[in-house]
């Protein structure tokens, strides 16, 4: 028994990670929240360095194709994070993205659609932007596109040289050396695998490109190296910079980008800056993948669209889809996720219709007030330690589902007598659930839910039974059913519906 203990601790100190890179906590205020950080891959404690303001920078899309639902999930977790930080926290937020205008396979793309690089590169910005509104994700305050900012790229490059980090290779095209630069902190590389080079132009294996000389027919921008175009790591790296500086608290991006990409905006922009940590904490987002398959990308054929997605549920069940799944972990998608997901989201619904019909009398129960307001006071404080501790919102729905569990009980318990004892208890938990749900973009707003799915058949619905009963008020001259159908006509003229009566029949329009 002790030698089997003896082992195991002997396996957890073999098994303990040893950072080789070191990750330096940054001087500030202490959010008391705590963010997985991946070079030390431990929850680290979240210090900003304005008390009130994060700087947050999401690398963008390229702009050559569809977007599709795998990326639909990328950025509809970043932006429950990023409500989460502003409207539970209060932080004020400045969110920068980038957009790749310029790239091989946007010149790829705009040969086989017939068209010039920048129109194809615009038609899916544009569409990028409708499918980020359609998930009810905010838009970031400050987008750059990198064909507008070219001298940005081309000064940062210049300044990369003369810190003496790049070469000019055989083929014409400059790139940053990793050899001169502490290298792999995010992915913990260490001298061993950064010496093992290969073959080709570059010095080093991992070496990449920041300036690339154009082809023939290609777009192109002058510069000190000749006509080219960036790499795509140094437009992020240079067009942060340029918005957010030498220090940025939060950098996001999809799991894909950690390696290289997100490694090599750090080595180019620590070099750049001269300093040791340009990002302080990095927020990586787990894939989605269909079930039994890898990831879903153009490349292997296995893509869903966003708007085919949408067409099979609301944007709200599948925000609150990607709220249950962590924003590190893998996200499966199937038609289980989103019944799952449809089933939760309905209950979180009549939850809040059962509440709103007993707060106006026309549910009887009996509420215990003191218990509900227990429940309600255990779940502020296990919801807050869930969102405190690296965003963990599928703890979250957790809590919500027994506090509905408890309320909903309590509504359905059949009673005759209806005493309204629980009547304040009963509204802090209809708030406190479509607060907490409004953070990750679900809202049960009457007004917004109803105002366009159904406006049109409701109203149909009333005019055809208002235009029935006046045709009887009209046969038996009753004035009392007219005057109440001239009542509703002016009721809803109030509401900027129009009812227009001729002699047999009645139209409506807003
Ligand atoms: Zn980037």
């Amino acid at each position: 028994m002790l030698i089997c203990k003896q082992i195991l601790k002997v396996q957890k100190c073999f098994l303990k990670f040893h950072p080789i890179h070191t990750w330096t906590k940054p001087e500030g205020f202490d959010t008391k929240i705590k963010v997985y950080n991946c070079i030390t891959r431990n929850k680290e404690p979240l210090v900003i360095r304005d008390k009130h303001l994060i700087t947050w920078y999401t690398c963008g899309p390229t702009v050559y194709d569809s977007s599709h639902i795998g990326h639909a999930s990328c950025y509809v977790k970043l932006d429950i994070i990023q409500k989460i930080l502003q409207n539970y926290f209060k932080y004020n937020l400045i969110t920068v993205m980038n957009i790749t205008d310029i790239d091989d396979k946007i010149i790829r793309r705009a040969i086989q659609m017939k068209k010039t690089y920048k129109d194809v590169a615009k038609m899916y910005e544009k569409e990028f932007f409708e499918d980020l509104k359609s998930l009810g994700i905010a838009k970031p305050n400050i987008i750059l596109r990198v064909t507008d900012n070219m001298d940005i790229i081309i000064d940062f490059i210049k300044q990369l040289e003369s810190n003496g980090q790049t070469y000019m290779a055989k083929d014409n095209s400059v790139y940053f050396s990793v050899e001169n630069d502490n290298y792999g902190k995010l992915v913990n590389i260490n001298e061993g695998t950064k010496q093992q080079t290969k073959k080709g132009v570059k010095k080093n294996d991992m070496d990449f490109v920041l300036w690339k000389e154009s082809k023939e027919g290609e777009p192109y921008w002058n510069s000190p190296w000749g006509s080219g175009r960036p790499g795509w790591h140094i437009e992020c790296s240079a067009l942060a910079s340029h918005v957010l500086g030498s220090n940025i608290d939060i950098h996001a991006g999809g799991m894909d980008l950690k390696f290289p990409h997100h490694e090599n905006e750090e080595a180019q922009s620590c070099s750049y800056h001269k300093t040791e940590q340009w990002v302080n904490y990095w927020i990586h987002i787990g894939h989605l993948h269909l079930k039994n398959s890898e990831k879903m990308s153009k490349s292997l054929k296995n893509t869903v669209s966003i708007q085919e997605m949408l067409q099979e549920v609301k944007t709200e069940v599948f925000r609150l889809a990607c709220a249950m799944s962590h924003y590190k972990s893998g996200m499966e998608y199937s038609k289980e996720l989103l019944e799952t997901s449809q089933n939760v989201y309905q209950v979180y619904k009549n939850l809040i219709i059962s509440c709103n019909d007993y707060i106006n009398g026309h549910l009887k129960a009996t509420i215990n007030n003191d218990v509900l307001l227990k429940v309600l006071g255990d779940s502020y404080s296990s919801v807050h330690n869930a969102l405190c501790d690296d965003f963990d919102t599928p703890s979250v729905i957790r809590t919500l589902n027994e506090l509905v569990s408890v309320t909903n009980s309590m509504l359905h318990t059949t009673t005759s007598s209806n005493n309204q004892i629980g009547l304040s208890s009963v509204a802090a938990v209809s708030n406190f659930l479509s607060g907490i749900l409004t953070l990750f973009g679900v809202d049960f707003d009457e007004r917004t839910t109803r105002s366009s799915e159904n406006f049109i058949e409701v109203m149909n619905i009333l005019n055809d039974f208002r235009q029935d009963v006046r045709l009887i008020g009209i046969e038996k001259k009753d004035k009392d059913i007219l005057k109440l159908c001239d009542n509703i006509r002016e009721q809803l003229k109030e509401n900027n519906i129009v009812v227009r009566d001729y002699t047999k029949t009645s139209s409506w329009s807003r």
